[in-house]
Formats: structure tokens, sequence, C-alpha cells
């Protein structure tokens, strides 16, 4: 038997052996509730989750899922801890010690596996992690194990998150000697084949980018990756589950910084990997390519420890039952704050798929889609809540213009209620240097902004009067 099914029920006490056929049962009940929780639309799952009536009286009937502040589980009789032991797979009540498992961050890990699974045929699984960075590290280094024989490379595209070209190039490059093969425009899918060698460990792909909001076609790249037996890897935070889902498309994992858009109100730090069973793989055990994310929270995550707190799986979980309203008021405010910069005269350029001067304009409205969408909603495309815009007259002009900012915050955030701007070259990509920058296609006079909740004529206002400064040296 795998490690992660736990070890033979021969070598266990009669009296374990007995609590694990308990836990069986109760495991049914619970699979059957998911079940009648997945038939439910995507709304209503961000809502409730996996969290029922039925839990909810086991709960002194609480309606909201209760925050488990405790680091660790009472058990009735030694014979339950053993049996606990046996089978660390997530499942309430043998959740055992929080940073193996814990009830509330179960709730947030089963609501983003069910809603990233929307419309998927297959079953997901899902791993919550401290953060977006944790995520990625989690969802990627499993691939990297060192063969004495092999130079191994990764696949990825360098319009991405500052943190992600970090690991990428610094721990994973620099330390270890992987081979990081950057490609430069995601839309060339002929660069992608030519990188691809059988070294190889998986592709991975950020869209939209942040910040260069740069589209990349994540069926295409399913297909070429799974040509060659690899994985491909896809970072959703700026689209989230609402507007895309890239296992439906092909992906085998897909990764969120949840601290963003998920976590709108932006109270706490997050991340999750969300996996297809079965994902293409020439490395690795059979349980890690059977059902990866269940494999990184059982194994790596035990070992390495990336577990999030109870208290901000809560915070998020308040979140998510909102997502899609909120991104599709985003998305509609967004697209009407870059039609207003880009009829400015002191803007050069604005960056923002919804407009069709993008070159990934026509392939984000097709991939990027307002979940359930109805008549009463429009045309479905929606192109979320991210942009830049280069300001005419340079860094020190994009310096006076990000001065001016009376509401917008000036913060190194995005996905927030509240509308905030960074300027990257000084801040997420101010490490990567200059040739890092060129390579991210990251320019100094680029502001990003992250629109928000309010009223879209108070951020245009705030915009127009920020930009009034411009031309003033
Ligand atoms: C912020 C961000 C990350 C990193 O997430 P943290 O939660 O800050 O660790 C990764 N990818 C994208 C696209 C991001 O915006």
């Amino acid at each position: 038997m795998s490690e992660i099914h736990g070890i033979e029920l021969e070598s266990v006490s009669p009296g374990a052996r007995r609590c694990i056929e308990r836990a069986k049962t109760e495991g049914e009940r619970t699979a059957a509730f998911r079940k009648v929780a997945r038939s439910r639309r995507f709304d209503s799952i961000a809502v409730h989750g996996i969290y029922g009536m039925e839990e909810a009286l086991q709960n002194q009937g609480a309606v909201m899922e209760p925050i488990y502040a405790s680091t660790s589980q009472h058990f009735a009789s030694s014979d339950e801890v053993e049996a606990a032991e046996c089978f660390l797979a997530p499942a309430v009540p043998a959740w055992v010690y929080t940073r193996i498992a814990n009830p509330t961050t179960y709730y947030l890990e089963s609501t983003l596996g069910l809603l990233e699974g929307y419309d998927f045929d297959g079953e997901v699984s899902a791993c919550v992690t401290s953060s977006g960075m944790s995520a990625i590290h989690m969802a990627t280094s499993p691939f990297l194990d060192v063969r004495p024989s092999a130079h191994m490379n990764i696949v990825a595209s360098a319009k991405c998150y500052g943190g992600t070209f970090m690991l990428f190039s610094l721990r994973y490059a620099a330390e270890r000697g992987v081979d990081v093969r950057w490609i430069r425009d995601p839309l060339d899918l002929t660069s992608w084949e030519a990188a691809i060698d059988k070294e190889t460990r998986f592709l991975y792909v950020e869209t939209p980018s942040n910040p260069g909001v740069a589209i990349a076609d994540i069926s295409s790249l399913a297909g070429i990756a799974h040509g060659s037996g690899l994985p491909l890897i896809v970072d959703s935070t700026v689209a989230t589950p609402a507007l895309q889902r890239p296992l439906t498309l092909g992906a085998d994992i897909v990764v969120h910084s949840v601290t963003k858009c998920l976590g709108a109100s932006g109270t706490a730090i997050a991340g999750a990997l969300i996996s297809r069973l079965g994902i293409s793989s020439r490395v690795g055990t059979e349980e890690m390519r059977d059902d990866f994310a269940l494999y990184v929270k059982v194994l790596p995550a035990r070992d390495q420890g990336p577990a999030l707190s109870p208290m901000a799986a809560f915070t998020v979980l308040n979140d998510v039952r909102t997502l899609r309203a909120r991104i599709d008021q985003m998305s509609r405010t967004a697209l009407a704050v870059a039609q207003f910069l880009d009829g400015h005269p002191s803007v050069d350029r604005v960056w923002y798929p919804g407009l069709p001067s993008h070159p990934g304009h026509r392939l984000a409205a097709r991939q990027m889609r307002l979940v359930d969408a109805e008549p009463r909603d429009g045309t479905p495309e929606r192109f979320s809540f991210l942009m830049g815009f280069e300001v005419k007259g340079g860094p020190a002009a994009a310096r006076r213009v990000y001065d001016g900012l009376s509401m917008i915050y000036r913060a190194t955030d995005l996905g927030r209620v509240k509308s905030i701007a960074t300027i990257p070259a000084i801040a997420t990509h101010q490490r990567l240097g200059d040739t890092g920058r060129e390579l991210a296609e990251v320019p100094a006079n680029l502001i990003r902004l992250s629109v928000g909740c309010e009223h879209p004529a108070d951020i245009i206002e705030d915009l127009d009067r920020a930009l009034a400064l411009a031309a003033k040296a």
C-alpha cells in the first residue's frame, strides 16, 4: 500500500481497525455531500462550499463555518490516535495537527477545488498554502528531483510575477542548476515547442500575467506539454475561476495567489494549488501523478510546512462567497477605465486585454468568460481588473502621476476591493535588474493599476487629476 493511503490494515490493532471502518462510513457520507455540493451552480458553491446543514448541526448550529483555532485534535482513545495516523488523508474528523490538516483550511481547500473544477468533467483536488509563492514552490519543486546524469530544464513564460521570476531564476537556476528556458512571447507557440527536450520537467505560464497582462493560449500549451508527456502549470491568479478554469482547457495544475482577488478584502496572505487526477509527468512516483494536490498536501507540504492558518482561511472563505459578482463589477469598471486612459493625451500606451489593440484580445475574449453568464449579464467576455499604462514623458512623469493619486492607493498589491497602483520597475520588478525587466517587458514609465470596487467615475477622476501632473516638469 502507498504511503498516502496509510499503512497495511493488518499491522494496526483491532481497536484502531474498528475506528478506520467507522471513518470509512463517515468518509462515504462526506463524499456523498460533496457530490451534492458539486452539482450546484458557481455562486452557490462559492457561498456554501462543502459545509452544509448536517455539519452545521454538529457545530452548535453555526451557519458560518467555524474557525478551528486549535493547533491539534484531541482523540477519545489510543485506538483513535493510531487510526488517525494511518490515514493522513485530509478528511475531517481525523485532521490531527494543523500543519497537516485543519477543518477550517479544509473548508477553503474544498471550496477552491470545486470552483476551479466547475464545468470540468473529471475529479480535482486542492491544497491550500501559506502564500501564493509557497503554492508555486509546492507545485513546481516536486518535478525537480535531481538525477546524477541529467541537466534538467523547465520552460516558463518570462511574462510572470516578479516573485516567480526570482524563484525560478535564483532558487532553481542559480542555486540548484536548473536550466530555466524563458519564453519571451507566450503567444509564440513554436518557441515553446523549440525549448522542450528530453530533460524538460514542466511548462509554466501565467495568464493574464502580472504586470504585463500578457495572454497565453492554455489549450494549445496543454497540447504541446502533453505531446511530450509533461505537465502544464498555470498561474490563474488574475483571472480567478469566475472567469477562467485552466483545468477545463487541459492544464494539469493551477496555482493561485489566494491573497489577491479571491481574498479581495486584503486581510490575509494565502495560496492554493489545484490539480486534475492523473497529471502528465515524466518524473515522480505513481501516487504523485495520480493525485498531485493530495500528494503535495500529505507528503511534501507535511515535510516542508507551508500550512495556511485557519484564521486566514476563514477570512478568505468569506471573500470567496462573492467572487463572481465582484469580478464582474471590477471587469466592467476596468474596461471603462482602460478606455478612458486609452484616449488620454498624457498616456503613451494602455495594456489591457479588453482593448482590441492588445495582441491577446481575441484569445482573451474566448478564454476568459464570466461563469454562468445569463442574458442579463450581456456578452460573457470579461478581462479582469488588472491593467498597465505607460505615462508620456518617461519615468519621472510616471512618478509625478503616481504621487498625484489621492484615492487610488500606492501599494504593492492587486485584486483588492480598493483600487491600487504600483510602478513595477521600482517595486515588484526592482530586483530583476535591467536585463530581467527587459525580459519581463517592464518599462520604467509603466504604472500598473488594479481596479477595485469603487464607482468608475471616482477612479477616472482620480486618474484624470493625477495625469494632469504628467506634463508639469
Ligand atoms: C501576488 C502573486 C503571486 C504571489 O502570491 P503571494 O500570495 O504574494 O505569495 C503569484 N502570482 C501572481 C500572479 C501574483 O499576482
